[in-house]
């Protein structure tokens, strides 16, 4: 077979660009998305078989096993009934576009090759530090996820943490400290592991609150083997803010690295109602947040952003003789300033949405989550059943079913699976299990929630 087959323009090529479109269209646009379920893997590999041949079954046959029954045994998490871990729900622009990026060849870590790409992404995070109260100068990249640009930040920390000893003449520690609350993020204390270094958890107040005073105590006693502080801007399990403000304020008193970890709440503050919560954010050294959860950006896309962008670059510039072209420069290279090399300019479905809908538009989709959420908690807290676990910040809301044991959550949850109607698994806080929606799907609404919390009577 002629080797230019697979890349050249031709029928073949034409017939399988259109199917691949003609798929993703309707997909798109399908006005009733399905939650669809997972299969087993027997199952799956009865339903499908060999795909991997040596002839190739053909684009119309892989693309019918992928619709069929690939796609079937997926879950959709911008479904606006999936209101588990933590959705996903981009906007039209932004899923549009994402086709756009993997059309064009597109190299997003350097700017001799990626400049337009990289201007757009710079655009966008830019408007981020500001709405977070960073300087202009503030700056950074677009990673796969959170725990990347939480690793990626930490170790920017540390490097500071180090040439900060070094120039005052002092012993660097044999071990470095990640300070971080009991209720932070696993990758913070997975990015710990892969630094070798140790976490100092934090115990929060009864409301999960990591509180100054505590950040305080253990600034005095570890001082300066401690590079980092990191402050949750909405925990993934609850939504709850730490007390950003006070330990910020703790910087006037010691030389540390602030880091939030906003991944999935920092993004309330572009809600003027919820910007209060974030006090403080606008001294952080590096922040974290995720388009892919809160945004309205497609998988996968984190946006890292370092107080002093020199911060990231003196931590992860990659030197080598092929490379030497592109770092011995001062254009702004994405690929400096994070653990990767090669990078999609993933920031670019999203600069596409907010370019196109404006950036009011996202206030207010952000607003309505918040009041969402606000409005099934106090319907929960009404019902006499249910009991709120703790009262809600942001757009997470955690209840208990009173009398519910472990297996009556899961019979329940599998039931809604089951029957399509709502993908809400049971979770659990100090022991006792309970459930939780994670709201921040503007198709979400209140009757839906509430014909939810019927079937707990
Ligand atoms: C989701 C989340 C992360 C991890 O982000 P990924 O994109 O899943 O890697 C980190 N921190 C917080 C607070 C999160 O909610």
């Amino acid at each position: 077979m002629d080797a230019v087959r697979m890349h050249a323009a031709s029928p073949e090529s034409t017939a399988i660009v259109d199917a691949v479109l003609d798929y993703s269209r309707r997909r798109m646009l399908a006005a009733d998305v399905p939650l669809d379920k997972p299969q087993s893997e027997a199952e799956l590999h009865r339903l499908v078989g060999p795909t991997i041949t040596d002839a190739g079954l053909g684009a119309a046959r892989a693309l019918s096993v992928f619709e069929h029954v690939l796609a079937p045994a997926c879950l959709t998490t911008s479904h606006p009934l999936y209101l588990s871990f933590i959705p996903t729900a981009p906007t039209m622009a932004a899923i549009a576009f994402d086709l756009v990026v993997s059309a064009s060849g597109l190299y997003g870590g350097s700017w001799l090759e990626g400049a337009g790409a990289v201007h757009a992404e710079n655009e966008v995070l830019s408007w981020l530090a500001s709405e977070f109260g960073l300087p202009d100068t503030a700056g950074g990249v677009f990673v796969q996820g959170g725990t990347i640009g939480n690793l990626s930040a930490l170790v920017a920390a540390r490097e500071a943490a180090k040439a900060r000893l070094i120039a005052a003449g002092k012993d660097l520690p044999t071990r470095w400290k990640i300070l971080c609350s009991v209720e932070a993020h696993s990758s913070n204390k997975s990015a710990a592991r892969v630094m070798d270094a140790d976490v100092l958890l934090v115990p929060a107040g009864e409301d999960g609150v990591l509180r100054a005073e505590g950040v305080r105590e253990a600034l005095l006693a570890h001082g300066d083997e401690i590079c980092a502080v990191v402050a949750t801007g909405g925990s993934t399990n609850f939504g709850i803010v730490d007390d950003i403000s006070g330990i910020a304020a703790l910087k006037d008193e010691f030389d540390f690295w602030l880091h939030i970890d906003g991944a999935y709440g920092l993004t309330a503050m572009l809600a003027p109602e919820a910007r209060h919560l974030f006090e403080g954010v606008e001294r952080a050294d590096s922040v974290i947040v995720d388009p892919h959860k809160w945004l309205f950006a497609p998988f996968d896309c984190c946006a890292l952003i370092y107080r002093d962008p020199d911060s990231g670059r003196r931590a992860h510039t990659q030197h080598a003789e092929y490379l030497d072209i592109l770092t011995d420069v001062d254009e702004f290279s994405p690929s400096d300033y994070s653990i990767q090399l090669t990078r999609r300019p993933r920031g670019l479905p999203m600069w596409f949405s907010v370019a196109t809908y404006g950036v009011t538009a996202y206030r207010e989709a952000v607003s309505a989550g918040l009041a969402l959420t606000r409005r099934i908690a106090d319907e929960i807290s009404r019902r006499p059943e249910l009991r709120l676990v703790r009262d809600p910040q942001l757009s997470i809301v955690v209840f208990e079913r009173e009398g519910w044991e472990r297996a009556d959550y899961d019979r329940w949850s599998s039931a809604l699976l089951d029957s399509q109607r709502a993908f809400v698994v049971p979770s659990s806080h100090a022991g006792r299990p309970n459930t939780r929606f994670a709201i921040l799907n503007p198709l979400t609404t209140f009757e839906d929630l509430v014909g939810i919390l019927d079937t707990m009577k």
